[in-house]
């Protein structure tokens, strides 16, 4: 399991600087969470201004 960001990302770049592996990373049109690094700790879900992440 890991958490999954949707289309509803706008790029704001808020949950990157508060996951504690390093699992977010800009991607094309939107940020993306690394499955193989994330440790399922929900933080950035959190801190979504949109919603837009959730446990796969
Ligand atoms: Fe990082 Fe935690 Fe979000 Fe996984 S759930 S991407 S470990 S902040």
């Amino acid at each position: 399991m890991a958490y999954v960001i949707s289309d509803s990302c706008v790029s704001c770049g808020s949950c990157a600087g508060e996951c504690p592996v390093g699992a977010i990373s800009e991607g094309d049109g939107k940020f993306e969470i690394d499955p193989n690094s994330c440790i399922d700790c929900g933080t950035c879900a959190g801190v979504c201004p949109t919603g837009a992440i959730a446990s796969e």
